[in-house]
């Protein structure tokens, strides 16, 4: 078997996949038919090709939006990114998002139980896949926004802790003791946390967050000396331990590592950090997670047994219960035995 279909074939773990990013162009399409054929948008849609520059990458994100802003089209947005994951042999899958209200059309609590609605939909159930929501929150949009999702993420998480399982941060998590006190409040319930961190050069943002010990990491792009980090900030990283989420494609495309072999992935791996590889916006950046598996196993000489390691550590790393733990290791397990 060929290294593509290997990494294909591989029942694999995603932990860092935000639910509008991973929209592909085929149900933007879809989407586009519902509205108006007038619109100008569909005719943006046909325009583009995923991948082709950074400006359109980043104009995909502001179509995901305004496709998507009623709860039939985030159920149906909902529902294909599951069955794509699943088609790409992904048996866990973790989607992020941030709840999002359009006046007359969607509250944010409408938001949120679309994509509940679909994960446990009897079309995505039959498929067998695991998939939890994290609730994001991103510090920019300010302390009342960040309030307000806490809010919601801990409601949803007493009445669905079957599928409404973290917050994911994004922006500086730390600002004052406000955003501590609610981090902590959503921990105390039982809610993970995975944050973004150091996709860009930013010291006392990433001393804060290792500080606050989330239960993940995201990117930590500028955190290795060579990639616009310091030696202190690098061994606080290694030294904490946390798992952290690696988005090759992303971080390229994006320009934030100069290339694949120089991603921060050749450190972490090497002084065998808790690593797992996911996709960040496998809709905006046209990749899958085999593609990611595909692209490590070339550019860093891993075998196929280095991939399963990778597999099956990721579980460990998941916001799963320890019986679903065990389901997913074992499939792991028994498609290494055959293959
Ligand atoms: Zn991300």
């Amino acid at each position: 078997m060929d290294l593509k279909t290997f990494c294909k074939r591989i029942p694999k773990i995603e932990l860092h996949a935000h639910l509008n990013g991973s929209v592909s162009l085929k149900t933007l399409l879809k989407l586009s038919e519902l509205q108006s054929p007038a619109d100008a948008k569909s005719q943006i849609i046909h325009e583009i090709h995923p991948s082709e520059s950074l400006k359109e990458c980043f104009k995909l994100f502001e179509i995901v939006h305004s496709l998507t802003d009623t709860p039939e089209t985030i159920f149906i947005a909902t529902s294909d990114v599951i069955q794509e994951f699943y088609d790409d042999n992904v048996i866990y899958l973790e989607l992020r998002s941030t709840p999002r209200h359009v006046e007359g059309k969607m509250t944010k609590r409408e938001y949120i139980e679309a994509i509940i609605n679909a994960i446990k939909s009897p079309k995505i159930k039959k498929t067998g896949i695991t998939v939890k929501l994290l609730i994001s929150v991103d510090r920019k949009r300010g302390a009342k926004n960040a309030e307000e999702n806490i809010a919601l993420a801990i409601e949803y998480y007493e009445k669905y802790s079957e599928y409404v399982v973290g917050i994911d941060l994004s922006g500086d998590p730390i600002q004052g003791e406000i955003s501590i006190d609610l981090l902590q409040r959503a921990r105390n319930v039982g809610l993970k946390i995975a944050a973004h961190c150091a996709e860009v050069p930013n010291e006392k943002e990433v001393v804060d967050i290792l500080n606050f010990k989330p239960d993940r990491l995201g990117h930590c792009t500028c955190i290795h000396p060579n990639l616009n980090g310091t030696k202190q900030l690098y061994d606080m990283l290694l030294k904490s331990r946390i798992p952290v989420e690696l988005c090759l494609t992303s971080n390229v495309k994006c320009k934030t590592v100069p290339s694949f072999s120089e991603h921060q992935f050749a450190y972490l791996y090497e002084a065998k950090h808790p690593i797992c590889i996911a996709t960040d916006d496998k809709g905006v950046f046209g990749t899958t997670l085999s593609a990611e598996f595909e692209l490590v196993a070339i550019h860093f000489g891993l075998t196929r047994q280095n991939l399963k390691d990778l597999c099956l550590s990721a579980v460990q790393f998941a916001f799963a219960t320890e019986k679903e733990k065990s389901q997913l290791s074992l499939k792991i397990e028994l498609f290494y035995n055959i293959n």
